[in-house]
This record gives structure tokens, C-alpha cells and sequence, in this order.
């Protein structure tokens, strides 16, 4: 038995929910169906496994994440195949192996941290400020890179002390199973538990009393309910939610020299990425050298079932997500937009495959602008005032990421810091790190993930002051 089949055998149910490859139909298997009632007995688990963790020392628990990194480097390619089998992604590409990859490198950089722990002293005060564990995280987690973002969720956690009960989203199940049976085989017992399931135990596990903080990455719709049922117990959260990011390209870019960043800042992953550029602002006077060297990178990447090598896109995860990205790129072509490539899906050929549409000449006011695809279709909106263009990046109720492009960085900075968003890229879109603060403001959330900072959302400060 190859360590796919091995991992996927170890994974998947007789009986349950019935999991489907999105690029070709195939059934990988069932996957269990968790109620409210799985819900109490792994955040009960998870409370009596809690102290244990807290006790052990930021070394200690920089040890079990060194580990987990290892343990799932051990299995990286057995678990590239079940996330590209499941999620869709590419083996190839930044698409599952790297996704793999990243998990571990999340790991490690959690891992090396500096605690957070400080003294402020001066002649009048000592205070000894400590990042004590808050007890028991909930993670809730998105379909478009599952993997990655539960080890965003579960490392600064455990590095912080708690142990996490997390719920998958019902499209990606596998991949989230696969990925914490693996670190599991290092971590002590029930300190990391998955339930699988619907929306329902999404909310039983928001709404749990033994929860003491939730870690949401989803859609701002869901993200809202979150923040309703937070009343009640007044759960601290932090929030990932969607976003609509806007590029910006100055009139001293270099067309050709930009054009494959700009194309992986929007298409990585094929579009379903939160920090994506979801829509271009090119000036007039490089319009059509920007659009043709765009088409050309499109036109090289091909499209197609994960698990052949020289795919770098692949389907939409689900029929839900297909039918918003075909929904709005029709409504752009009906308008009169400009259809560069793409657009006119196949829709009898198997699996959610949405062509690489790039849509030029669009109304900055059409949906496909103005709404989040979460797919495989950028809008090129022509601008001649930059002034306006910068406006219009700011003009939507979201602002997760955003970027400039330029041949001046000096140029570039300045209208950086212009734009209205939690993280603003220079000539490049999306490209996080683990020691950089990563978040968003406006309705992409709040409460930011990633180094020091991110460590100190999933502790709380004690101070003695004396
Ligand atoms: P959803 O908000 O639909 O789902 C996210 C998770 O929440 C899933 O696990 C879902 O479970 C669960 N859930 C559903 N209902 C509830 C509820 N009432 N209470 C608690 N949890 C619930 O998002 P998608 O999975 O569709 O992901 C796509 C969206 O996520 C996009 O809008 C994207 O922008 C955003 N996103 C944001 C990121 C960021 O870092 N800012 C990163 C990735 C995605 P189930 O699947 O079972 O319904």
C-alpha cells in the first residue's frame, strides 16, 4: 500500500459524509459527521489535557512544534496527494506541496519565537508582564488552503500554552484529519482534536462555554454570526474573514517585468486565496502592455486535474463557489466588459474547472470589481488619475491586503501608504511570513495572526506589579 492509500485508509469512514475529488468526481471516502454532543466531549478533553501543556515551559512547547514540523515532513508527500485530491489544488506549482511545505515552516517559525514576556521597569516601576495560556482554542477553518491555515490556528496556540479542538470546513475534512493524525503521533494526548461536520458544530463550538478563545478563518458572513455568539460568554476572537484586495500599477512599472508576480498575486491557488489581488488598477498609458503581458502568463499556466505534474491551477473547490466566479464574470460580460481569456466554462466536462478569465475595460462599479470572486477572474480596471485609483482601492467595506507596483520604490511607498488595508505589498500580492503581523481591518476581521503578535492572541497578560 502506497503512504497515500495508508494515509487516506487511516482517515476516512465506512459510513458518513461522502468526500469528492473536485477535478474529476472521484469519491476519496466518507468522513465522520460530528454533532454538538462530539463537540462537549473534545472540548472537555481538551480542558483536562489543558494544565499539562500550560506547565511546560516555552522551550518545551517549542520542542513539540520542532517535532510536529518533523513528523510532517516525513509524510509530506503522502499528504500533498490527499489535500490535491481533496481540496483540488495542484501537487505542482504554489499549490499542495507547497502548502505542505509551509505547514512545517509555520511550525518551525512558531517554534523559534522570542516569548513575549517582558519587564518595564524604570525608577518608579517594575512590572513583570507574562503571556499566561487562556486554556482551550477553537479553530474554525476555510476549504481554500485547510491545511496551512489550521497550522496557522494551531502553532502560536500550542506555543502559547493551550490545547485547540478544530473544526474543518465540510468540503476539506480529509486533509484536516490527515494533517493532525500526523502531528499527533509527537503532540501529548488531546492537545489537538479535530470534529468534523456541518455549520452546526461550527456553532456549537463558537458558542461552547469551555472555549476561551475562537480562531475563525471564513467568509464575513459567518464571521458575523461568530462575533454575535461571542456576547454570550465573551469569547475573544480572532478573525480572518474575506477580502476584495486591490493592485495598484504605477506608470513607471515595468509591464514584462511584473507580469508574473502580478499574475500569481491574483491566480495562486487558483484565485480561492484570501489575501489575492482580486482587482487590478493599471494607468492608461500601460493599459495594453500590462493586459498583454498578463495573458501571456496566463496563456503558460495550465489548468487541469492536481495530481498531473504540469498542472499549476486547478478546479473551483465546490459547485457553491463555481457558480459565484461564473455568476459574476457573466454579469461583466453582459455589461460589456472585454473578455482578454477565459470566461465560457465547459460545463459538462468533469469537475469544477473555471477557465483563467482576465476581463479588461470592466465599470469599476461591475460586481465582478466590486464583490469577492474567491476564483480564477481579474478585472483590469483602466485608470488616467491616480488619485482616483488609490480612492477606489479604499473605496470597499474590506481591506485585507493590497499592493503597489512600480519601478520607484520610493514612489511605491508613498502611495502605500495611501491605502486602506492591513498589509500593502511593493511588487509582489499575498506572499505572508511567519514573522510578520498578518491581518485585516474593516470587515476583513480583526485580531492579527503571525509572529510576536500573533503569539500574544492566544495568551492573556498577567502582570505583577511591584
Ligand atoms: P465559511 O465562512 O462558509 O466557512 C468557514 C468555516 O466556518 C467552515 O468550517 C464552516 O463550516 C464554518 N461555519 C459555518 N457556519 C458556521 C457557524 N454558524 N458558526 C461557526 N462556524 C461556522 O467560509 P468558506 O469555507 O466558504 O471560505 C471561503 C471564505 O473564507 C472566503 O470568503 C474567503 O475570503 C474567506 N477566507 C479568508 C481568509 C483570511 O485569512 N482572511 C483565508 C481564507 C478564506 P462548513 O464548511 O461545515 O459550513
Amino acid at each position: 500500500m502506497s503512504d497515500f492509500s495508508a494515509l487516506l485508509e487511516s482517515v476516512v469512514t465506512s459510513e458518513g459524509q461522502e468526500i469528492f475529488n473536485p477535478a474529476t468526481g472521484e469519491s476519496l471516502g466518507c468522513c465522520p459527521v460530528g454533532t454538538p454532543a462530539d463537540v462537549d466531549a473534545a472540548v472537555a478533553r481538551a480542558r483536562a489535557a489543558a494544565p499539562g501543556l500550560a506547565q511546560l515551559s516555552h522551550e518545551e512547547r517549542s520542542e513539540l512544534l520542532m517535532r510536529a514540523a518533523d513528523a510532517i515532513e516525513a509524510k509530506a508527500e503522502a499528504l500533498a496527494e490527499l489535500l490535491s485530491r481533496e481540496q483540488g489544488k495542484p501537487l505542482n506549482g504554489p499549490n499542495a506541496r507547497f502548502e505542505v511545505g509551509a505547514c512545517a515552516g509555520w511550525l518551525r517559525a512558531t517554534a523559534s519565537f522570542d516569548s513575549p514576556d517582558y519587564v518595564a521597569v524604570d525608577a518608579d516601576v517594575t512590572a513583570t508582564v507574562t503571556y499566561k495560556p487562556l486554556g482551550v482554542v477553537g479553530a474554525i477553518g476555510p476549504w481554500n488552503w485547510p491545511m496551512m491555515i489550521t497550522i496557522w490556528q494551531i502553532a502560536p496556540a500550542v506555543r502559547m500554552g493551550n490545547t485547540v479542538v478544530v473544526k474543518p470546513s465540510e468540503y476539506t475534512p480529509l486533509s484536516v484529519l490527515a494533517l493532525v493524525k500526523t502531528i499527533n503521533e509527537v503532540l501529548p494526548q488531546d492537545v489537538v482534536q479535530v470534529v468534523t461536520g456541518g455549520g452546526d458544530v461550527g456553532a456549537a463550538l463558537s458558542t461552547h462555554a469551555g472555549i476561551d478563545k475562537l480562531m475563525f478563518t471564513g467568509s464575513t458572513a459567518t464571521g458575523k454570526k461568530i462575533v454575535s455568539a461571542s456576547a454570550e460568554g465573551l469569547t475573544p476572537l480572532t478573525l480572518e474573514l474575506g477580502g476584495n484586495d486591490a493592485g495598484i500599477v504605477l506608470d513607471d512599472a515595468d509591464p514584462a517585468a511584473i507580469a508574473g508576480d502580478l499574475f500569481w498575486g491574483a491566480f495562486i491557488n487558483t484565485g480561492q486565496t484570501c489575501a489575492a489581488m482580486k482587482r487590478l488598477y493599471v494607468p492608461a498609458s500601460l493599459y495594453d502592455a500590462v493586459c498583454d503581458a498578463l495573458l501571456a502568463v496566463a496563456e503558460a499556466s495550465p489548468m487541469g486535474v492536481g495530481l498531473d505534474e504540469n498542472n499549476v491551477l486547478g478546479p473551483l473547490q465546490n459547485k457553491a463557489q463555481f457558480d459565484i466566479v461564473d455568476g459574476l464574470v457573466k454579469e461583466a460580460v453582459a455589461s460589456g466588459a472585454r473578455v482578454l481569456t477565459g470566461a465560457n466554462p465547459d460545463y459538462e466536462a468533469p469537475g469544477y474547472f473555471y477557465p483563467t478569465t482576465l476581463i479588461a475595460d470592466i465599470d469599476p462599479e461591475n460586481p465582478l470589481v466590486t464583490e469577492e470572486q474567491f476564483g480564477p477572474a481579474l478585472p483590469i480596471i483602466k485608470y488616467t488619475d491616480l488619485d482616483w485609483a488609490i480612492e477606489q482601492a479604499n473605496s470597499l467595506d474590506v481591506g485585507l491586503g493590497s499592493s503597489v507596483w512600480s519601478s520607484d520604490r520610493d514612489r511605491a511607498l508613498g502611495v502605500a501608504s495611501r491605502l486602506e488595508a492591513g498589509t500593502t505589498w511593493i511588487n509582489s500580492h499575498g506572499a505572508v511570513d511567519p514573522r510578520v503581523p498578518f491581518g485585516g481591518i474593516k470587515s476583513s476581521g480583526y485580531g492579527v495572526e503571525f509572529g510576536t503578535e500573533g503569539l500574544k492572541g492566544l495568551a492573556y497578560p498577567h502582570i505583577i506589579n511591584g
